[in-house]
């Protein structure tokens, strides 16, 4: 039996792995595609806070060096602004998925995970002990739990009949990487042109001769399939020509359906990443956020196996990433419609743009496409409570080098605090260097600031609502 099963080893199915496996859980990953799917290349952008994560876990130098790194100016609704002020420094990184996805991988397996891969996930079933999976094939495998990541078209989430309520996709866009007939000036000022009404449109080089194509498309598919006709229809009928596009490499289509799933835990199963919410990929988020759901679930999922986690804690992963999620799914939507063609959008998209002039405007709108402005609800307290904490300078080093282990800090200026009967799992760092604003402060696992103060007594009730 083992601890956790994961299903789907895609960004969020091995970043939960890795967590877990920092607590020593017994996880397998069930992965049904026998090797990784390169076959087609979705640029994605890696956001501020999926960043720090991955430095708290030692990753980001990894993935530095296979990205590219872009100010974060412009990630909402593609307005070309400047970063806001404070953030000038900030970035996104871009790189194709399938890197992100292997590195991901890697760490995981390195960390320990199993992962299987060509096996599908077909059956679940729990009971009070655990969760029994079945595989295509027959095989029946059981785990204390199960947390699907098996992506939007989750297998877990249908199987089990947990409801997946939203809208459905009213446009689809094509994307693809192919020849173009056309002579490079030609489409160079049309995509000009183009790309003054429609901002979901681009005709650009993506390697050699290939040229990568985002067009909407005229019609909405159920199957999300894509042919080169449908590329050809959807060129003349935003461009008024098909550019002569042919020799298609892959073609791929998405639609703007946004859906969330009422629940992220049903008894001992749980959901993250795309099985738990789909949306448009607008301000490039999905990644971001099933990578930040499996951060936030991971130590909770191991507390509970290992025994120490308190009475709700795990309940805890639906109460805090469920509202996150419906923040995205509600700016994606903001952004599609400002991306409309429609005359009332323009001018609606048009005021926006003033508006972002404004640095708080600006800020506001990229905290969220970044996730930093995320702050959880943690009771009444200090601006900080609830919050992510930049990663600092301590006399030690780098506060996010602390972190590589996954386990609850206490980064105390005061010099008096102790991490009493906690210290197998939380560490205390004694700096009175820090800049830190406030005397005493308790990190959890993925990186939020779960208490503030200068008392023993009151850290150590502290210490148990987080840490039991
Ligand atoms: C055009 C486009 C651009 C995007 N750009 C960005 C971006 O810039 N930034 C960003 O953050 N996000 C972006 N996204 C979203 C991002 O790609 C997804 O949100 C992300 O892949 C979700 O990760 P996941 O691990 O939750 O699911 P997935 O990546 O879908 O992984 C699920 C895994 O589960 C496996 N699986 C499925 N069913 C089963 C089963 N029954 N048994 C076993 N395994 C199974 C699948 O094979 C897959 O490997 C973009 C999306 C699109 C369409």
């Amino acid at each position: 039996m083992f601890d956790v099963i994961i299903a789907g080893c895609g960004p969020t199915g091995a970043t939960l792995a890795a967590e877990l496996r920092l607590h020593d859980v017994r996880v397998l990953v069930l992965e049904k595609e026998p090797e990784h799917v390169a076959s087609f290349v979705r640029l994605v952008s890696l956001h501020v806070r999926t960043l720090e994560l991955m430095a708290m876990r030692g990753l980001l130098d990894r993935l530095l060096e296979n990205g590219r790194q872009r100010t974060v100016g412009g990630a909402f609704v593609a307005v070309p602004k400047p970063a806001p002020r404070g953030m000038e420094d900030a970035y996104q990184l871009g790189m194709p998925q399938p890197v992100v996805d292997r590195l991901l991988e890697e760490h995981a397996v390195e960390l320990g995970a199993e992962v299987r891969r060509g096996c599908e996930v077909t059956g679940v079933e729990q009971d009070d002990e655990g969760v029994t999976v079945e595989l295509a094939g027959g095989e029946r495998l059981r785990a204390r739990y199960l947390v699907g990541c098996d992506g939007a078209r989750s297998t877990v989430r249908k199987v089990l009949g947990v409801g997946f309520p939203g809208e459905p996709s009213r446009n689809d866009t094509l994307m693809g990487a192919m020849e173009v007939g056309a002579p490079p000036e030609e489409v160079a000022a049309k995509v000009a042109e183009v790309r003054e009404t429609w901002k979901v449109f681009h005709v650009g080089a993506f390697g050699g001769t290939i040229q990568r194509v985002v067009v909407p498309a005229v019609a909405v598919s159920e199957d999300r399939t894509a042919t080169l006709d449908d590329f050809k229809e959807g060129l003349r009928a935003v461009a008024g020509t098909d550019f002569g596009v042919h020799s298609p490499r892959w073609l791929s289509r998405f639609g703007d359906a946004t859906r969330q799933v009422e629940q992220y835990r049903v008894g001992r199963v749980l959901f993250a990443g795309d099985a738990a919410h789909i949306h448009p990929p607008a301000g490039g988020q999905g990644l971001n956020l099933g990578v930040q759901d499996a951060f936030n679930l991971g130590w909770k999922l191991a507390g509970e196996i290992r025994g120490w986690a308190p009475e709700g804690l795990l309940d805890t992963y639906h109460a805090e990433r469920h509202p996150v999620g419906e923040d995205v799914l509600n700016n994606t939507r903001a952004q599609v419609e400002l991306m409309s063609t429609s005359a009332g959008a323009q001018a609606v998209r048009r005021l926006f743009e003033e508006l972002m002039d404004l640095d708080e405007v600006n800020r506001y709108l990229l905290e969220k496409i970044t996730a930093i402005g995320v702050r959880y609800d943690f009771g009444p307290g200090p601006e900080l409570l609830g919050r992510r904490l930049p990663d600092l300078d301590l006399k030690i080093g780098r506060l996010y080098d602390q972190l590589r282990r996954g386990r609850g800090l206490v980064l105390d200026r005061t010099e008096r605090l102790t991490a009493g009967g906690w210290s197998d799992r939380v560490d205390v760092i004694a700096d009175p260097t820090a800049a830190l604003d406030v005397p005493a402060l308790l990190l959890r696992p993925d990186g939020y600031v779960a208490w503030i103060g200068d008392d023993q007594q009151d850290l150590e009730e502290h210490l148990a609502r987080w840490f039991g």
